[in-house]
């Protein structure tokens, strides 16, 4: 029954300033290279319709989103989402937190979805931080919460970076489970809880990274008993990336993956990959490794 069903936002890009360190493009350059590679088909892909902005009152204040719309955040909490406000900003950080709903949809009924967007767990119900205006996967698990279509979401979260925003969004919250990996050193530097943190020291490299995920993820997952698995994919954690601190390479990258989906598979979990950071410069490698990681879902089944 399993289908891969990828939505994307690139037709809501923002152009940054000269300079910016965010690289924007990278999210167009992933679906040409997938199609190009024939990794995807056309009709894997789908573009992202803008879904009504109610729903991010499931995340998020009334008076945060009202500011972003009308581009009327202070300075520093500008200055914190690490993006200049625009009109055009808000419509593309809806767009992508729609791609996630939209994917969690498909996920349910089809067994696995990715976006090529989101993963922005940096952001609060009240802030963005860290190129995250709002927070994707937090706004899907209430608004499917809400619908009642689940109960015990479980968020793997393997992105370099701790999901500070995504951590203290569900920190009251027992029937959601947040796992977490990350660098230590990595930003954020003041880290929230989740209910299993594990912060790796600089230069890990493979061995000792997926002998821990290997150890916890599967124990975690035992405990909490969820049905539905929510995968923060960044490939921020390679040794090429220029913010993230951890040195794991391609190989390893896509073997943390491989542990993913096999965990999903055995127990039946239905999954919705959003794409999270990467930060190679030039882009090359960052693209490598998320291309391993679509070939991968690719051969995802449930049965
Ligand atoms: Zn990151």
């Amino acid at each position: 029954m399993s289908k891969l069903k990828v939505f994307y936002t690139d037709h809501y890009e923002v152009e940054l300033p000269e300079g910016h360190r965010f690289p924007m493009f990278k999210y167009r350059l992933l679906r040409e290279t997938l199609l190009l590679q024939n990794i995807l088909s056309i009709n894997d892909l789908e573009p992202t319709p803008l879904l009504d902005e109610y729903v991010l009152t499931f995340a998020h204040t009334q008076d945060y989103i009202n500011k972003v719309k009308h581009c009327q955040l202070e300075r520093n909490l500008e200055r914190l989402s690490g993006f200049p406000q625009s009109e055009r900003m808000y419509i593309r950080s809806l767009a992508s937190v729609c791609a996630t709903i939209l994917a969690t949809e498909h996920a349910l009924n089809y067994g696995i979805a990715a976006t090529i967007s989101g993963g922005t767990h940096h952001a609060f119900p009240d802030h963005g931080e860290g190129f995250c205006v709002f927070n994707d996967v937090a706004v899907a698990i209430n608004y499917f919460k809400h619908q009642k279509k689940i109960k015990r979401p479980f968020i793997i979260d393997l992105d370099v970076h701790q999901g500070n925003g995504t951590a203290f969004i569900f920190q009251n919250d027992p029937h959601t489970f947040t796992f977490s990996f990350h660098g230590e050193k990595n930003y954020p530097f003041r880290k929230e809880k989740s209910d299993f943190d594990l912060g790796f020291p600089p230069h890990t490299q493979d061995g000792f990274y997926l002998f821990n995920l290997q150890l916890y993820l599967s124990e975690c997952i035992e405990r909490h008993k969820p049905d539905i698995l929510f995968y923060n994919a960044g490939v921020d954690v390679i040794k090429e990336d220029k913010l993230g601190s951890l040195d794991l390479s391609f190989d390893g990258c896509l073997e943390r993956d491989m542990i993913v989906f096999h965990l999903a598979e055995k127990k039946e979990l239905p999954i919705v990959v959003v794409m999270g950071g990467g930060y190679a410069n030039p882009i090359n490698p960052t693209i490598q490794a998320q291309l391993n990681l679509f070939q991968e879902m690719k051969r995802f089944r449930l049965s």
